[in-house]
């Protein structure tokens, strides 16, 4: 199919390719263009009927999910072109590391190791940026008004207050429009499309490509929807409108990393907690909540930012339960930045290869190669442009059931969770999730008595 020249915002939500980014909505902030949530708790854009129906050729450029758009190899040889490493999985790079914030409290403050409010506190210490677009609590979060927003912090305080990850959909139109009005010199940090975004809006936009100085990238598995604080707060005995607050991850350095454990402060002062293990949708790999279009993302580790940081998912680190991060460095001057901070005693980084990143990530290339070329082997309509062939590649029957389930539970658990929405009976979503998390495990746990037994079939048939 032809790459289309211009593409409107309704054409990217119809095909499920729209990931509530904000780019288009700041393109088209003077004729009303904004985002809202959907029925599913999706952030979209929206705004009058015209801009919303308009097909345009800057949105077919600027859409990280636009088939016409440049791809991530294609911004990054522009942005990194004399990168001393390029890797198939990670993209170009200067220098990997896995460690930690050593200074002050940037690790505790932090969901992994605190490196990325470290790198964008040092950013600002040095002068390099005014200010940083980031992802922090929003003022009055209740009901259906968000509880996290993107902002822009201009000192350490006001970062530091914004740590942690947010698993929580938001969106950039706002800070954009910010950086535009107000000179000076920026970073934004965001998940691999959001930086996607930002790059191809900054080839556009002469203001945008001056003040962006630097991107910091969150490595990536989906995004979720706004349903899934709800969903913790109805399987924690309360509803949405009763808190005030949320963490994603707790932190408890006596307990793994990787032992995610909600945390939901309420409007009376009181607390809800429970590990993410015993939540019914709380197995990340499940794919509950994710948006659409996240299946058909080809990247993990922010090929076009400056900087990126993830979770060391490999061991020793993922039993630490004060948080280790993997970093890659794209940036010539990042590069230099980052080890000064090591060599000073700043930051506890040991340097790593690309095969280390790609291992503590492995479940996450894995859904974005042959998960993804089986995916895009099936898909009719309004193609994305990636860099993993269409092509069903040979997979063993079993990884073919984990895939799809994965599929159905993403699809699925949107609509089951507006039905118990509006007829206001959790039970009906948790009974489903629990059922569909207890088959995709058998599957996807080879430990597992279906995962036993489909090897045993698979076994005799080979
Ligand atoms: C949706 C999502 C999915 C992720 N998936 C993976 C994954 O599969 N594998 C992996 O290794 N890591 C993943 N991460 C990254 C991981 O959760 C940590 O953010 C990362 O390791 C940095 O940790 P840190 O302690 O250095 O960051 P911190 O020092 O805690 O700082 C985090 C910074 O990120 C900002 N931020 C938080 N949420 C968002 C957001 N949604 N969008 C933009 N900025 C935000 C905060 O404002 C803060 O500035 C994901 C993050 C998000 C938001």
């Amino acid at each position: 199919m032809r790459s289309p020249d211009a593409l409107s915002p309704r054409q990217v939500v119809k095909a499920g390719l729209c990931v509530g980014c904000g780019g288009c909505a700041a393109q088209g902030r003077d004729a009303g263009a904004h985002l809202r949530f959907d029925r599913f708790g999706r952030l979209r854009p929206d705004g009058p009927r015209e801009w919303v129906r308009t097909a345009s050729s800057s949105l077919a450029r600027t859409c990280p999910s636009s088939p016409a758009a440049r791809d991530e190899d294609a911004l990054a040889l522009d942005l990194y072109p004399t990168a001393r490493h390029l890797d198939g999985h990670i993209g170009r790079f200067e220098a990997a590391y896995v460690g930690a914030a050593a200074e002050g409290d940037f690790r505790a403050l932090g969901s992994s190791g605190g490196m990325v409010t470290w790198t964008a506190a040092e950013l600002m210490r040095r002068g390099l940026v005014d200010g940083v677009a980031h992802v922090k609590p929003a003022p009055a979060p209740r009901g259906e008004a968000p509880f996290f927003a993107y902002g822009i912090s201009r000192s350490q305080a006001e970062l530091k207050a914004g740590a942690k990850s947010r698993y929580y959909p938001i969106e950039m139109s706002g800070v954009l429009d910010e950086i535009r009005r107000v000179p000076g010199r920026y970073a934004v940090v965001g998940v691999p499309c959001f930086i996607k975004a930002v790059r191809l809006l900054c080839r556009e936009d002469p203001i945008l490509r001056e003040r962006v100085a630097f991107t910091l990238g969150l490595f990536c598995g989906h995004m979720k929807s706004a349903r899934m604080v709800e969903s913790f707060a109805w399987q924690l005995g309360t509803q949405v409108e009763a808190v005030d607050a949320v963490d994603f991850r707790a932190k408890d350095p006596g307990r793994p990393a990787n032992w995610y454990t909600a945390h939901l402060r309420l409007t009376d002062g009181s607390e809800r907690k429970q590990d993410w293990w015993h939540l019914a949708d709380g197995d990340w790999g499940a794919g509950f909540f994710q948006y659409p279009a996240c299946s058909f993302c080809d990247d993990v580790t922010a090929e076009t930012a400056d900087i990126s940081f993830g979770d060391a998912w490999v061991e020793p680190y993922a039993s630490d339960g004060r948080g280790t991060n993997v970093v890659v460095v794209r940036s010539p001057l990042l590069a230099q930045i980052v080890p000064e901070g090591s060599a000073a005693g700043r930051l506890e980084l040991q340097t790593v290869d690309a095969g280390f990143v790609r291992e503590t990530q492995a479940a996450g290339f894995r859904h974005r190669r042959e998960g993804l070329s089986l995916r895009l082997s099936r898909r009719r309509g309004l193609r994305p442009r990636k860099r993993v062939p269409a092509d069903a590649p040979a997979l063993t029957w079993r990884r073919r059931m984990v895939y799809g389930l994965r599929q159905a539970i993403t699809t699925w658990s949107h609509r089951v969770f507006w039905l118990a929405r509006v007829l206001r009976r959790p039970g009906l979503y948790t009974r489903w999730a629990k059922a569909s998390l207890a088959v995709y495990q058998g599957f996807a746990w080879s430990q597992g008595r279906i995962g036993k037994l489909v090897d045993r079939l698979e076994g005799k048939r080979a």
